[in-house]
Parts: C-alpha cells; structure tokens; sequence
C-alpha cells in the first residue's frame, strides 16, 4: 500500500522514498509531540487558573461576609443598648455619636421609631422623614436586622448600605429600629487589593450585573454600570464557566465567581487568556524551536544513513546493468561501501563473487563453442560459421582459396590395436602435426572422428592447396606416434578443392568446397590411401582460371 502510495506521490526511487518516508514520520511525531505537550500544558494552566481564581474569591467571600456579620452585630449591639432609653433623644444621639468615633466606617446611625419616622439621627439634629414604606422597616418590625441593597449615595454619589435592628421594649414590643449606614468603600478597597497583578482582577456584582464595585480602570458610579460579559447570567443559571469569555471590556478572560451577602452580591475574579498562557506560548515557541533543530537533524541523519543505503545499490545497480551489456569485469570497489550497512556489503562482495564465478563461466562456454575439446583446435560448428567470413575476404579481394579435408587411413585398427584411449592421443598427435604446418592466416578444424579440414586463404588447390596437403601427408610418415614402448606409423589421404562461384552442393560457397574436397579425399582413399587428391572441375574453377 506504502509502495502504491508513493509511485501516486511521484516517489520513485529509494532515496526518494526513504527520504519522504522517514521525513515525514519525523515531521508527524513532531507535531504530535508538540501538539499533545501543548494540550496537556494548557489543560494544566486553565486547572490551575481556575483554581488560583476559586481560591481568592473564597478568601473573599469570606472577607465579606464576615465584614457584614460584624456589622450587622454592632448594630444589633446598638439596638439592644437603646431598649429603655427611647424618648430620651438627646441621649441617644450621644450613643450614636460615640458609637460612630468608635466604628469609623459608619456616615450616620438613625433611631427610626415605631411608626416609622426618624427620630434621631447622628448626623443631623433637624429631623425628618418617614421610612415606614421602606423593606428594613417592615423587616424590623418583624423583629428581623436587615442589610440593604447597595445604595447610591445623592450627595457624594458613592455606594452604602443600611444595616437595620430591631428595638424592642421592656415587654419585648417593637418599639423602632437602629439603622447604621455605612459606605462600602472598604470592599472597593479590599476588591480591588486583591488582584493578580496586571494578569487579573476581582469584583463584586449583584444578581442583574450590576457593578457594586468598579474595576480600576473604569470610570463611572457603581450600580449605574452594567456588566456585559456573561458572568452573571451564568451564576443566576448556577453554570459553571468552564470556557474562556469577553469579560466587560471586551478582552477574553479565564473567570470563576461565589455568591455573597445570602446569594444577593457576586464576587467575580477573572484573569487575561493572554497573561495566563503568555508563558506556555513562550513554552510551545521554545518546544517548536527544539523540536525544529531536532527535525533538521533527524533530516540530516536520514540523509546520511539513506545515503550509505543507496549508494551501494546505486553500484550493484550499475554492476548489473554492465553486466547486462556484457561487460563482465565489473567489480563493486570495497572503499565505496566500507561504512554501508553489513548485509549491504555482504551482497555486494557476493555480487563481486558471482560476476567473477560469471566471467571464468562465460570464458569457459565461449571456448568449447568454438574448440574441440580433445585437440584444441577448432571444432567443426566454428569452421563451418566463421569459414565464409574468411573465404568471403578472398573472394572480395581476388584471391585464391582452398580448403583440404584429412583423413588417417585405417584409424580403426589403431582404436582395435591400442585401445580407444591410445586413439585419442593419436588424433590429438595428429591435431599438432596440422597445426605446425599451417600459417597462422589458415584455420584448422576437426571435422569429425578423425577428419580434419583446414581453410587454407590466397592459396589455390592447385598449386599452395596441393604442396599443403603432400608437406602434411611427409610429416605424418615421418612423426609416427610415440608413447612408452609403442610407436603407432600414421599416414593421411587428403582432398583439395578451390571455391566456386555458384556452388551446386549443399547451401554455400564453403559447403560445396567441403563436399568437393570430401570426393577427392574419397578417390585419395581408393587411389591407395597416403594421397592427396584435387577436385577438378575446369569449368567453374575460382581466379586461378
Ligand atoms: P579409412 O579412413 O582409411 O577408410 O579407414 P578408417 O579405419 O579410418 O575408417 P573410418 O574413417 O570409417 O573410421 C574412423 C574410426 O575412428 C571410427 C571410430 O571408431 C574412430 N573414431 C572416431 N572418433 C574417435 C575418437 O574421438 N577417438 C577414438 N579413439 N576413435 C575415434
Ligand atoms: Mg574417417
Ligand atoms: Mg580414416
């Protein structure tokens, strides 16, 4: 499928498949091991942001409610110390007076009474107004404290509360209510103190989103400025904010919140996306970097360890190929493939092996082609394709030619006298007596058996044909065989015959000289043997004519 793949990918050699295989397996574990870091590293972050966030708002709420509680406990304090002293409004509002030089957060502590009008208050002697409508009064009145929504001052246009109790009478009848009021600048301080740096921030809503507390930074009055990111929406849903969002500046923030003030405030901590995974960007950069210089080097390794690959079979490659062409000395050199893999260089020491083995083989087959195994000489097959090239050059030049067909007389009674294996080394004596007779320009083949044709070239039968065949029939009468104790007398009948130009037996020029020289070597055997014979054949004789 790989293969497949790759020739659709135009990959068609080793090197190139190796080196996008490999290549793009780096490139791919890379990116894996960099995108499964990075995940895992920014899973980590956001857990751990979430929780930081978690941590400071319960720090917080506890800060809050425990702000409230203890207020609310000093009004309650105030309240029971006036049971008994209502009506006595001087007196009161010295309790007042120095209940707020001891509490200095409080602007102004009221007695309202038990109709609802205000009897007393700390700040003001001139006093006025009816709160009966209001909810801390009815709350009062069934006998409960109450703390107020935020209020947004007229005069100094900051934020307050009223923090109410009851006062009851000796026989525990309502008898008015102690109302503190008290600014809530210190949860603007405390809010805005705990920050994380320029990374994030907290601050308190109420349940429709609106600031009680306004981030630094941003202008404008509490209660009148509206959050628009979807904190709130999500804490009246009692959703968790899991996925990072536009808090109300419009920049994408990490935030969680906690309920306050019995589910009536929110505290929101949020922090920048940007600040929170500023440090992982730097992370994965630095990661992408090592990651980099790991793929160049990969990149370079591969390059290196395909080359000692590819360049040993690039020669077998190229071996082979030469080989094919027919040039069999081709050897792999061994300092081309020292640093190749070892069963590399294993097949190309075998490859070197075999084209040797290959060349010795050939050589031997291209030999008994064309030799006669037992003299040496040529064999009939080569005479009878390579003659015509010979007797072709003598043609074309204007030359004689002839060829002589030898035969020893009475070679059986050698093989019946001496045995077979005596007959053989006497046809190879024979084989060199015709060999020293001849130029080097004639060519001497066995036949058959114990028949011998030379091609003999610019020598016509009559005259050069001839004086061969009698030089050749002296030598064999005067070199008889000789082995231990045993001397075998040779004599040899001949026939000689020049070329025709159209030949009338067999199915070439050479051919029909063979078969002429083969009818006189005939009438040589019949004319007694130890002959030479010439075919005659005055009319269609070659040049000598
Ligand atoms: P002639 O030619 O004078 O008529 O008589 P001859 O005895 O030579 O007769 P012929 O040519 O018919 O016989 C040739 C013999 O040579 C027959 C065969 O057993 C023998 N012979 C052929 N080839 C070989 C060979 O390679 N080795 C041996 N030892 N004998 C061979
Ligand atoms: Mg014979
Ligand atoms: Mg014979």
């Amino acid at each position: 499928m790989l293969d497949r793949l790759s020739c659709r990918l135009g990959l068609l050699t080793l090197k190139q498949r190796l080196r996008f295989w490999v290549g793009l397996i780096i490139v791919v574990l890379g990116a894996l091991i960099l995108i499964s870091t990075s995940l895992t590293e920014a899973r980590y972050k956001t857990r751990e942001t979430k929780q930081q966030l978690k941590d400071a708002i319960g720090l917080q709420s506890t800060f809050i409610n425990r702000w409230l509680d203890d207020n609310s406990t000093q009004i309650r304090v105030l309240s029971n110390l006036m049971s008994g002293r209502t009506g006595n409004n001087d007196e009161i509002r010295r309790m007042f007076q120095s209940f707020m030089s001891e509490e200095g957060e409080y602007t102004a502590v009221l007695y309202v009474d038990a109709q609802g009008k205000v009897v007393v208050d700390s700040q003001s002697t001139a006093t006025s107004g009816d709160v009966s409508d209001r909810e801390y009064f009815k709350e009062a009145r069934a006998g409960r404290s109450f703390i107020t929504d935020v209020l947004i001052s007229k005069n100094s246009n900051r934020p307050f509360i009223f923090i109410s109790s009851p006062v009851m009478d000796a026989n525990n009848n309502f008898n008015g209510l102690v109302c503190g009021v008290i600014h809530i600048g210190i949860l603007e301080k405390i809010m805005n103190q705990f920050d994380f740096g320029s990374a994030g921030e907290t601050y308190l809503l109420n349940r429709s989103g609106q600031f009680i507390t306004v981030p630094l930074g941003v202008e404008g009055t509490p209660l009148k400025l509206v959050n628009s990111s979807p904190i709130a929406e999500l804490a009246n849903e009692g959703a968790s904010p899991n996925e990072v969002y536009a808090n109300y500046a419009g920049e994408r923030v990490l935030g969680q919140y906690g309920w306050v003030k019995d589910r009536e405030w929110l505290v929101v901590a949020e922090m920048k996306h940007s600040n929170v995974f500023r440090a992982l960007y730097t992370d994965i950069l630095l990661m992408s970097i090592i990651v980099l210089v790991v793929l160049l080097l990969s990149f370079a390794l591969t390059f290196t360890f395909t080359e000692g690959i590819v360049q040993p079979i690039g020669l077998l490659l190229q071996g082979t190929s030469t080989i094919r062409e027919g040039d069999y000395d081709f050897r792999i050199p061994y300092d081309r493939i020292s640093s190749a893999p070892e069963e590399l260089q294993q097949l190309c020491e075998n490859f070197n092996l075999a084209g040797k083995k290959l060349k010795s083989t050939i050589q031997m087959l291209e030999m008994t082609a064309v030799v006669d195994q037992l003299t040496e000489v040529y064999n009939r097959r080569f005479i009878m394709t390579e003659g015509p090239r010979l007797l072709e050059t003598c043609i074309r030049a204007g030359q004689p030619c002839s060829v002589l067909m030898i035969d020893i007389d009475f070679f059986k009674k050698v093989n019946d006298t001496y045995g077979h294996l005596v007959g053989d080394r006497v046809i190879i004596h024979a084989a060199s007596i015709l060999m020293s007779c001849i130029r080097s320009s004639d060519m001497v083949s066995r036949y058959g058996g114990e028949e011998f044709l030379i091609l003999v070239p610019n020598a016509s039968a009559a005259s050069g044909g001839m004086e061969l065949g009698n030089r050749i029939r002296r030598m064999f009468m005067d070199q008889p065989y000789r082995e231990e104790g045993l001397e075998v007398s040779l004599t040899v009948s001949t026939g000689v015959a020049d070329y025709r130009t159209d030949y009338s037996y067999g199915t070439s020029t050479l051919e029909d000289m063979v078969s002429r020289a083969d009818q006189a070597l005939y009438k040589a055997k019949r004319n007694g043997r130890n002959r030479v014979e010439m075919a005659i054949d005055p009319q269609k004789t070659g040049p000598q004519k």
